[in-house]
This record gives C-alpha cells, sequence and structure tokens, in this order.
C-alpha cells in the first residue's frame, strides 16, 4: 500500500539531501498550447535526475541489519548513480551490476559517486543472476528502480513540491516507464487536488507499462532502443505495486515519437535553455504533438538530463 503519509515521511529526510528545484512557466508552450504550462526542473536535480529521492528513502528505511550488509542494484544509468549517491552519503555499502558491454564511461560514472562496480558477463541477464547472488548469499537489499514502495514514495516527494510550488494546476504530465515515478507523484497531488489529472507519456516503441495496460496484466514487450533511454525495458512479469497503481492512479498515457523526443531536446534548449536527456523531453515533446490538448494550467516534469553531450550537440544543431 502506497500511503500519502510515506510521501510525507520521505520528504523529512529526501529533503536534507536534494535541492528544491524550480519551476518555470513557459512562455513560449503556454502560447503553443493555449494554457498557461510550467516546467518542473528536475533535470537540474542532483546526479542529473530525481532518482536520488526514491534512494535515498529506500536506503533510510532499512533495518540496522540490512544497513549493515548494504545495498545491489542492476542499473548503468539513473538509478544506478541516484542509488550509489544515497548510499555513498549514507555511508552504506553499495554494489551496481552491468555486463562487461557497458561503455567505460558509465562504469566510471557510478565508480566516481562512490559503489562499487561488478561487471559479469555479457548480458543484463547475467548481471541480474549475480544481483540475486548477493541479496541471498550476502544478505544485501536489492533496490528495484521502481517497483519498491519506498522507492515510489521517494519519487512522491517531488509531487509535494510542485504542489506547494504552484497550486492551481488542472494536469500533470509526468514521464512513463516502470512507473515508480508517476505513482509516487500522482500520489501525492492528488491527495493535495483532487480535480488534478496526470498524464503520463511514454515512447511509442517499446511503451510496457502501456502496453500492459492496454493488455490488463504485466506482459512482456521487446524492449527497444530509444533516445529516452531512461525509459526502456520492463515493469516485471511479476509487478508488485506500479501495474496497479498506475491503474489507480494515471488517468491517461500519451506515447510520443523518436523524432517528437528529438524535437523536444531541441525545444527544451533553444526555448527554455535547457539541457535534458531523451526521458527529461516526453513531456514537452507530448505537449508540442498535442495528441492529449490539457484544458487548464499544466506542469511538464523535465525528469533528467543525463545524455551524451556529443549526442546532445548534434541534436540542438539540428535546424527545427
Ligand atoms: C527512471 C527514469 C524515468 C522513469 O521512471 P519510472 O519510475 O521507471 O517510470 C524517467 N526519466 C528519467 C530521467 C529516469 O531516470
Amino acid at each position: 500500500m502506497l500511503l500519502f503519509e510515506d510521501i510525507v515521511r520521505a520528504e523529512k529526510i529526501v529533503s536534507k539531501h536534494t535541492v528544491t528545484t524550480p519551476v518555470v512557466q513557459s512562455q513560449t508552450l503556454s502560447k503553443a498550447v493555449g494554457k498557461r504550462i510550467y516546467l518542473k526542473l528536475e533535470n537540474q536535480q542532483i546526479t542529473g535526475s530525481f532518482k536520488i529521492r526514491g534512494a535515498i528513502n529506500a536506503i533510510s528505511n532499512l533495518n540496522p541489519a540490512q544497513k549493515k550488509a548494504g545495498v545491489v542494484a542492476l542499473s548503468t544509468g539513473n538509478h544506478g548513480r541516484g542509488l550509489a549517491f544515497a548510499a555513498n552519503l549514507m555511508k552504506i555499502r553499495c554494489i551496481i551490476c552491468m555486463s562487461k558491454v557497458v561503455p567505460s564511461n558509465k562504469i566510471e560514472g557510478i565508480k566516481a559517486l562512490g559503489a562499487e562496480v561488478r561487471l559479469i558477463g555479457t548480458n543484463q541477464d547475467e548481471a541480474q543472476l549475480e544481483a540475486d547472488r548477493l541479496s541471498i548469499e550476502e544478505g544485501m537489499t536489492y533496490v528495484s528502480p521502481f517497483d519498491n514502495i519506498d522507492v515510489i514514495a521517494g519519487q512522491g516527494t517531488l509531487g509535494l513540491e510542485i504542489h506547494r510550488q504552484i497550486p492551481e494546476l488542472d494536469f500533470a504530465f509526468v514521464p512513463l516507464s516502470g512507473g515508480g515515478l508517476i505513482c509516487g507523484v500522482a500520489k501525492a497531488l492528488k491527495e493535495l487536488n483532487r480535480n488534478l489529472k496526470v498524464i503520463g507519456v511514454s515512447m511509442d516503441k517499446g511503451a510496457a507499462m502501456y502496453e500492459s495496460q492496454k493488455a490488463g496484466k504485466p506482459i512482456f514487450v521487446k524492449e527497444e532502443k530509444s533516445l529516452a533511454d531512461a525509459l526502456t525495458g520492463g515493469i516485471g512479469l511479476d509487478n508488485k505495486y506500479t501495474f496497479e497503481l498506475t491503474k489507480q492512479l494515471v488517468d491517461e498515457i500519451v506515447l510520443v515519437s523518436e523524432e517528437e523526443i528529438a524535437d523536444g531536446i531541441h525545444y527544451a534548449y533553444w526555448h527554455e535553455s535547457q539541457i535534458v536527456e531523451g526521458a527529461g523531453a516526453v513531456a514537452i515533446a507530448s505537449l508540442l504533438n498535442k495528441q492529449f490538448k490539457p484544458t487548464g494550467p499544466s506542469i511538464a516534469l523535465m525528469c533528467g538530463r543525463n545524455i551524451n553531450m556529443d549526442e546532445h550537440f548534434t541534436l540542438i544543431s539540428a535546424k527545427s
């Protein structure tokens, strides 16, 4: 069960170690959409994404024995960075498992944040086996990037922050992959504003939560490469929390194409002076493609900035 009170409690610890990221009103998007559009600049969060919110809350809720044994995760991206940072902050052992084919800059990035990196095998599944072994044999706690109630409550602190910054919102556009982010944010925002609607945004290739909701149960969806790399991956056939919570809390899911994501990154840079990764651009992209037209003031969550800067340079150099 995800309780509003869990999110309130999470904020007490999460806010000690994170920054309150700004909210700005976008003049150009407001004009394009015809309603007031705000942007939550969570791309400016420490480590470059919101993931440290959930990681800090998950670690702080471990019991003393679990804290002693440490945490383990499987992620080359923002969850790995967030968990490494949070564990280091709280003096907890942290091992991030990845396959040997992961690029060296990603490995160094995680190590620089203080985590141990274990390179195993040549694919994600083999790395998963090592993470499972560490949790069974060494008692380390496996921290899922999304399907963990403390992680969800931690991400929900973003919703509390948004409501404090802009109380009069009708719609929130939130990036959606495994659903930890959107479930936490929706729980917080809807508790504080019963009329608010939450719109999930995923990429149109391999949108696991979207396809699973359509099917009425968690299903396997083939993973495809996307500019929004932080949104790729499945929701788990044994999904415990986020499938049901998404069904309850998310009013609609819209999809954006690769071209629209690229345009979103371009737009964020040239109109809002913001550097965002693909996943950080999908909320803007969905407002621009007008698949779902908000009828009142709305916020678009820009959730991350961890993009290869050479790739970013290429994307923003394209003529619009
Ligand atoms: C993890 C992540 C997401 C997706 O979050 P879920 O909780 O899996 O839905 C979106 N954007 C960024 C930048 C992320 O790191």
